[in-house]
């Protein structure tokens, strides 16, 4: 089997996986952050948890692309620099902000993390050495299109993440309605954030393995969201009745 041939198969893999995350995460949620519970063996500090699950996103991510033969172009480091500018708040920094002392399963993690070493390698591979990244790709609607995008997703999921960390004093461990901008209209503006960004990166790729990442996000991200306003609506009676889960107006 050639390397594309593996690529090929392990995108397909993302695809299937993607298709199995949906009904399974709509019928249990993920047992970390609020919907923690027992069951899930042995557990590790959260704020370690994150860093090692999305370290393989700029580590990994960052090896892979550079061994490519195409790396040194200038939309191919466009794109690297795309992904890193997520990633490294996600792995590095974003950890720093969340209250210290949570628990996360470690089999979280390592599902985390196996997933994020294959996606790592699926798309630093695909804008590294296979896919085709012209200097003209530059003046492509497509790239615009899609760099807008992922722009607009990540300040909205930056925007969302801060707002949540802010909701606690030091100390506090408990839950609050979160309140401004977009929380007036749905309940996971950081999730409705990232699935922009990584809409745009498909499109700013066009490349399937982008989609399939995308799609995946959407896969995982989705149903988490519909939980998490389940659980806001249950625990706060007083909950505003017109916020939707995820998408502005329509879920
Ligand atoms: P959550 O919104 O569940 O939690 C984010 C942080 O805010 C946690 O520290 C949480 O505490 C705290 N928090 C959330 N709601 C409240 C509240 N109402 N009051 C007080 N504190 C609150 O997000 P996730 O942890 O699931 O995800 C974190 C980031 O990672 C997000 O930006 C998300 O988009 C991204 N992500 C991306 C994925 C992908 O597939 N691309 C997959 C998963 C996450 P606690 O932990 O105690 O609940």
């Amino acid at each position: 089997m050639s390397e594309l041939e593996l690529h090929t198969l392990l995108v397909q893999g993302v695809f299937l996986v993607a298709a199995l995350t949906v009904p399974a995460l709509l019928f249990i949620s993920a047992p970390y952050g609020r919907h923690a519970r027992g069951g899930w063996g042995g557990q590790m500090d959260t704020r370690l948890a994150w860093m090692v699950m999305e370290s393989p996103s700029v580590l990994w991510f960052t090896a892979v692309f550079f061994t490519g033969s195409q790396a040194w172009g200038l939309v191919p480091l466009l794109l690297w620099a795309l992904w890193q500018s997520h990633y490294v708040q996600r792995a590095f920094i974003f950890p720093l902000k969340i209250r210290p002392g949570g628990l996360t399963p470690i089999s979280v993690v390592a599902m985390g993390f196996t997933f994020n070493l294959v996606n790592a390698y699926v798309n630093a591979r695909w804008i590294g050495e296979f896919g085709t990244y012209e200097i003209g790709w530059l003046l492509d609607p497509r790239l615009w299109l899609g760099l807008g995008l992922f722009v607009l997703g990540y300040k909205i999921n930056r925007r969302a993440d801060a707002v949540l960390a802010a909701l606690r004093k030091p100390g506090e461990t408990g839950y609050k309605i979160p309140r401004g901008g977009l929380y007036e209209l749905i309940s996971c503006p950081n999730y409705f954030g990232e699935l922009l960004e990584w809409t745009g990166w498909a499109i700013a790729t066009w490349s399937l393995a982008g989609l399939s990442f995308a799609v995946f996000t959407a896969a995982n991200l989705v149903p988490r969201a519909l939980s998490h306003h389940k659980w806001y609506k249950q625990k706060f009676p007083e909950y505003p009745s017109g916020r939707k889960a995820v998408i502005p107006f329509v879920l």
